[in-house]
């Protein structure tokens, strides 16, 4: 197959690449800069792509719509990045409006034009409480979309769509995904600062697999803590 992928540089697209080549995928790795406050998770998308793995890599630049869809702390600014448990109804605050939405029309786009025949996301199970366009429902619609949108019927993979992120993190491991490299948080400084919703389902999840996280944190503890809260 030749795929498509939409590619942040975080944790769970990058098991994705891992698998699509596994399985002898041609891919090229679509990242989009919509002037996220994570930004260097760019860098990071461009890093891995460039480990000699055959991957192309292309960055979609579509900061230019931020002031028209700057809503949400992954793109507002001004709003704090809530902490806490992902699946609280307070992370709605990280809801970047229509983000998959968007940026899988595109990736049609790209396809099309470049002569790829799929489009694949790493949507989660875990992101189905706060984010609507990660839904199986929303999947399903979005494939059908992208089938009759386009003379080429470009499918929609989204693999991981009922998988746990520690399913996805044990699938990374077997994988040997440099998770190193990878970059979640939502906060955007030096370090991840394991507060944050990504950051406390990603330090969750190794935790869940008996397996360490080789990030370093500005608070490895903190998880723990919203875990409880959230029980
Ligand atoms: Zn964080």
């Amino acid at each position: 197959m030749k795929t498509v992928l939409v590619y942040s540089g975080g944790l769970d697209s990058t098991v994705l690449l891992y698998h699509l080549l596994s399985e002898g995928d041609e891919v090229l790795a679509l990242t989009f800069d919509y002037g996220q406050r994570h930004r260097r998770e760019v860098n990071s998308a461009a890093y891995i792509c460039c480990l000699d793995r055959g991957v192309e890599w292309k960055l979609a630049d579509i900061t230019s719509l931020r002031p028209l869809l700057s809503k949400g702390a992954q793109t507002d600014h001004s709003l704090p990045v809530p902490e806490g448990h992902y699946s609280e109804e307070g992370m709605k605050a990280t809801v970047s409006p229509a983000r998959n939405l968007i940026m899988l029309s595109i990736a049609t786009g790209v396809a099309v034009a470049q002569g790829y025949n799929r489009v694949a996301y790493a949507a989660h199970a875990g992101d189905h409480a706060i984010y609507p366009d990660c839904r199986p429902g929303f999947v399903e619609a979005m494939g059908y979309v992208m089938a009759e949108g386009t003379y080429e019927e470009i499918d929609l993979w989204a693999p991981f769509t009922w998988k746990a992120k520690a399913d996805i993190v044990k699938l990374g491991v077997e994988l040997a995904v440099p998770f190193h490299l990878t970059w979640s948080c939502y906060a955007g400084r030096d370090l991840p600062c394991g507060r944050c919703g990504t950051c406390v389902e990603r330090l969750e999840a190794f935790d869940l697999t008996h397996t360490t996280d080789p990030l370093t944190y500005e608070d490895r503890e903190f998880w723990r803590t919203a875990v409880e809260a959230k029980k």
